[in-house]
């Protein structure tokens, strides 16, 4: 038999429509005087009927067939009795089978592949190749080609040339470790895979190609918290004599044409924009999420005049009071020990609490509150009419940058538990300015806070020349990040095109000339030769498609993802070589 109809095909056909369809057994209902076969492909599934009044033949073969059996069925589609129409495609008929044909057996699987499915995480990563006959699935792959697709089609109708850059290479900085791959020729030296494309990419600038994109692997040998894979997939775009706008036009234009194929959505352009200082200021994190309100805000002035002396001190020595406020709630003994846990949890050495509209004063410091009409005021932006004036303040004093980090995870928690955050709402932000360098948590050196090729701020390029770490770490690059609901969806600045300046911010990193000439005399040697300016951005694919398709999990939207400890268990990767390939790359077992 050949097939004739997919799935879908045959659902859109008139129904009365004659087809051989293949696919999948789903799923086997046995009546006596009929059998029901749920029939799936990677397009859809439909209920067909093997039905001895029809074909006594399809009837005695639908007896042996077993779950994830392939198939072939010929027949004819017919109405389902109406009070069996579902409202799924193709549930308004099913498929009368006259001839039934194995394709190709099938052992009982080891889970059973349905939407809800039971088996643990493993186990749908060792079968993976059943996991994905689940129509979730298909949805995922479906989706993340739908985005690149999309991607694809808006960059090459500006202009822009797919390039693709070596696998094989040195190591590109971008704060993580690298894999490295041994060479049999060259005994002793190692490639590293690349971290991203990011120095090739501004050797094509300095080449002439002013608009590339890429959509590449890109391999960070990182211990896998969370959502992290050791591959990722980014777009990776770079231009040249572009203006950060127009950067920006670009992206807004790739993502709304994204949003557009793959969910019928129209994205609000252009996207709101906002220096990291502000968003640290009212949001208390560089990747606010803006699908609710409720701003931190610093109160200290409205506790002036109070009579708590723990106040008094604390803004004395330079702390502050920052907080959050949430409109309808008031705190049982129970909740404000919950959410003192969670501020102190956070780092905060307690949480501040006053309720608004309680007849006699209620909160933890309520009592110390020199004018309440001020908390009231403060309060408008947030406090819904409904709510006559009721709500709870929450609070912590402390040192600024302390309190702002505290506050922007509390005031997350705070969103979630109350449900504050408007799901429908698609919040994006472009976060322009971001500091140059950071300290490094672990080794508490300045280190870039983005990769060591992006150019500083105009306004604050003299300070590169101090020697204070203190005063390097004030200076703001000229990068920015796209936001999407509080997460990171891609970085991108201007870079360094001017050879001498990028030799300067390599050493402020701590490397020294030799080093420098080493890892990149080659990539300055080309900046010499005529380098035009150029910037660039890199959005997370990976992410995207985790946000078109609403998934928590980003092995969910990668086919073969890895798992927590960066291992397949459908081929077993990583794995031992042969002794022979041992000697060959002239490598020896330390043990
Ligand atoms: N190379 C950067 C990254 O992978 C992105 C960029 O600056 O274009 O994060």
């Amino acid at each position: 038999m050949k097939r004739t109809h997919t799935i879908e095909q045959i659902i859109a056909a008139p129904i009365g429509e004659e087809a051989t369809l293949m696919g999948w057994v789903a799923g086997r209902r046995d009546l006596g005087q009929l059998i029901f076969i749920t029939l799936r492909d990677r397009w859809g599934e439909l209920q067909c009927a093997c039905d001895p009044t029809e074909s006594h033949e399809a009837m005695l073969a639908a007896e042996k067939l077993r779950s994830e059996f392939v198939v072939a069925f010929n027949g004819m589609t017919r109405p389902r009795p109406e009070k069996e129409v579902r409202d799924y495609p193709g549930g308004d008929r099913e498929f009368v089978v006259r001839h039934v044909e194995v394709v190709a057996q099938a052992e009982t699987p080891p889970f059973v592949v349905e939407e809800d499915v039971k088996a643990s995480e493993e186990m749908r990563l060792k079968y993976r190749y059943l996991d994905l006959r689940r129509r979730a699935m298909v949805k995922n792959l479906t989706v993340r080609h739908q985005a690149v697709t999309a991607i694809r089609n808006h960059l090459n109708a500006q202009g822009f040339l797919e390039i693709e850059t070596p696998l094989l290479g040195r190591s590109t900085p971008e704060g993580a470790r690298d894999y490295v791959v041994p060479s049999r020729v060259h005994p002793g030296k190692f490639y590293a895979l690349p971290q991203s494309p990011q120095l090739f990419k501004q050797i094509l600038m300095c080449s002439g190609i002013d608009k590339y994109y890429q959509i590449p692997r890109c391999l960070r040998d990182e211990d896998l918290r969370g959502n992290r894979q050791p591959e990722h997939t980014q777009l990776d775009l770079e231009m040249s004599f572009a203006t950060r706008e127009e950067l920006f036009t670009l992206i807004e234009g790739t993502m709304a044409a994204v949003w557009k194929e793959c969910l019928g959505a129209k994205l609000q352009l252009p996207f709101r924009r906002m220096p990291y200082d502000e968003a640290m200021a009212r949001f208390g994190s560089d990747k606010p999420d803006l699908r609710f309100k409720n701003e931190v805000q610093d109160l200290t002035e409205l506790w002036e005049g109070t009579d708590a002396n723990f106040i008094n001190d604390g803004v004395a020595q330079g702390h502050r009071v920052h907080g959050v406020f949430v409109s309808g709630v008031s705190l049982s003994r129970k909740h404000l020990d919950r959410w003192t846990d969670a501020a102190k949890e956070l780092g905060a050495g307690g949480l501040m609490t006053v309720e608004l509209g309680s007849e006699k004063p209620a909160g933890s410091v309520a009592r110390f509150v020199p004018e309440m009409a001020k908390f009231e005021a403060a309060s408008a932006p947030d406090l819904k009419k409904s709510d006559e004036g009721k709500g709870t303040w929450f609070m912590v004093l402390g040192p600024t940058a302390k309190n702002l980090k505290i506050m922007g995870q509390l005031r997350l928690q705070l969103g979630k538990h109350y449900e504050l955050i408007n799901a429908g709402f698609w919040g994006w932000a472009w976060i322009v300015d971001f500091p140059l360098y950071e300290k490094d948590e672990d080794t508490g050196e300045v280190a870039p806070a983005h990769h060591a090729f992006t150019h500083p701020l105009a306004a604050d390029l003299g300070k590169l020349l101090s020697d204070d770490p203190e005063e390097l770490l004030t200076i703001r690059a000229d990068n920015y990040d796209l936001v999407l609901n509080g997460e990171e969806m891609a970085s991108g600045s201007l870079r360094i095109s001017d050879p001498e300046l990028q030799r300067k911010v390599l050493k402020k990193i701590g490397m020294s000339d030799e080093q420098i000439e080493s890892r990149f005399g080659w990539f300055l040697e080309a900046f010499k030769y005529g380098a035009p300016p150029h910037r660039g951005i890199a959005p997370g694919i990976d992410r995207m498609v985790m946000k078109l398709v609403g998934t928590d999990s980003i092995r969910d939207v990668i086919a073969f993802p890895k798992t927590a400890t960066a291992s397949c268990p459908l081929t077993g990767a990583p794995a031992d070589i042969d002794e022979a390939q041992w000697h060959e790359l002239n490598l020896k077992r330390l043990k």
